[in-house]
């Protein structure tokens, strides 16, 4: 039950997936020829994927609308629906 995926765990793995891009693009000041490629290559896949599951998981799990939410702003419910966003492991606060 705890393993669901939720919009709060993407958002945390999509920003791992980017600072895992910036240091990997960064990286590749370090290097160069063919290793600067594959770096490089590396970290654009890495934004890709932060962004692809931004897309995928950033939305209301039963009404499906993609929901905009800043990096401060946790709602538990949806604005559109108000259903719980959070699945089983919601506690209060
Ligand atoms: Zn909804």
């Amino acid at each position: 039950m705890k393993q669901k995926m939720n919009y709060k765990k993407a958002g945390e793995l999509s920003n791992w997936l980017f600072i895992a891009a910036v240091a990997t693009i960064g990286g590749t000041l370090f290097f160069t020829g063919w290793t600067q490629l594959i770096l490089f290559v590396l970290g654009v896949g890495l934004i890709v994927s932060g962004i692809a599951v931004r897309v995928i998981y950033w939305r209301c799990p039963h009404c499906k609308k993609t929901l905009h939410l800043g990096f401060r702003q946790e709602p538990k419910v949806c604005p559109y629906c108000r259903g719980n966003l959070l699945g089983e492991d919601t506690e209060d606060r």
